[in-house]
């Protein structure tokens, strides 16, 4: 296990909070909350429980509420130990159908539920790893094409829906071939890095910037219009050209795309954006081209 991970003990009766957080609390973070709304304001908050061990019998809302409204609101559901006094096949069925991912049957066993929760805590750091390495280029850190595509498709959507503008950047690092054939190919390596560190710094974190392909990124720019677009990588493109990453004077053609208002998709914002780098290097490269 990398951090400390949080658990959330959820229980109407104090003394099976004290029972639990005792065999917890050495080897993870505890939080407690002795009702269900309670529990689902910590479990909504950042930064949210890793784990929720979740008791069922509570007055006002039990536990199998908890859970369904848990489940139900969020795309990454925290998992959720059931832990009750509730023994029977029938109750258990009922918990795990509802997507808890255990269920432990009281009086528990100290040792039990430490293995339990460990190894509970295990898998959902393993699938967060996993969830991050999905959504990066492993080369470059910054978000890869597969991310870019999920990201564009809710900003698009959003933009269309408030009437708001938003502009793609197709980004060509020129003649990078040459660089390869001439440094080899792991300087070429060192020039990607380089360049998408640039690139992440340079804009704002709701931007998206993503490594596209081979030499190729894109950059999702909210609330921008083609103008400022225009002017940003102008601002780019000379960034990039006095950069010189591993002593290598490079240049970067770019493309613009904005989004009409009348239905736009991410393929025709990219269709646009792919022709105005065309344009550029046809316009003899190191250049920005408003599609
Ligand atoms: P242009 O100015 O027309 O864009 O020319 P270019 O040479 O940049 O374009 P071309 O598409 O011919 O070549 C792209 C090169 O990018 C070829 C490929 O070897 C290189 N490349 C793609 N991915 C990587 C990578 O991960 N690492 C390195 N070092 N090179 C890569
Ligand atoms: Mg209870
Ligand atoms: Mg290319
Ligand atoms: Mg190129």
């Amino acid at each position: 296990m990398t951090d400390k991970a949080t658990i959330l003990i959820v229980d109407d009766a104090p003394s099976n909070i004290q029972i639990l957080a005792a065999i917890l609390k050495k080897t993870f973070h505890i939080k407690v909350a002795t009702n269900g709304s309670d529990c689902l304001k910590i479990a909504t908050t950042e930064p949210k429980p890793d784990l929720i061990l979740l008791d069922v019998e509570m007055p006002d809302m039990n536990g199998y509420e908890v859970c369904e409204r848990l489940m139900g609101d969020e795309k990454k559901p925290i998992p959720i130990i059931f832990v009750t006094g509730r023994n029977n096949d029938g109750d258990e069925e009922k918990g795990l159908n509802l997507g808890a991912v255990d269920y432990i049957t009281k009086p528990i066993s100290p040792a039990i539920v430490l293995a339990r929760v460990k190894t509970h805590i295990e898998l959902k750091q393993q699938r967060d790893a996993f969830e991050v390495m999905a959504m990066h280029d492993q080369l470059t850190g910054i978000y890869n094409r597969h991310y870019l595509i999920e990201a564009a498709q809710h900003k698009i959507a959003r933009a269309t829906r408030h009437k708001q503008p938003l502009s793609l950047l197709m980004l060509d690092i020129d003649h990078f071939k040459a660089v390869n054939d001439t440094y080899g190919h792991s300087k070429g390596d060192e020039v990607l890095q380089e360049v998408s560190q640039v690139l992440k710094t340079q804009n704002r974190t709701e931007d998206v910037v993503a490594r596209f392909g081979g030499e190729e990124f894109i950059i999702l720019l909210d609330q921008c219009d083609s103008d400022s677009a225009e002017q940003k990588s102008q601002y780019l493109r000379k960034t990039i050209e006095e950069l010189n990453p591993s002593g290598i004077k490079i240049t970067i053609s770019i493309g613009i795309a904005q989004l009409n208002q009348t239905g736009d998709s991410f393929d025709d914002l990219l269709k646009r954006a792919d022709l105005a780098v065309y344009q550029a290097k046809d316009q003899g490269r190191n250049c920005v081209v408003v599609g």
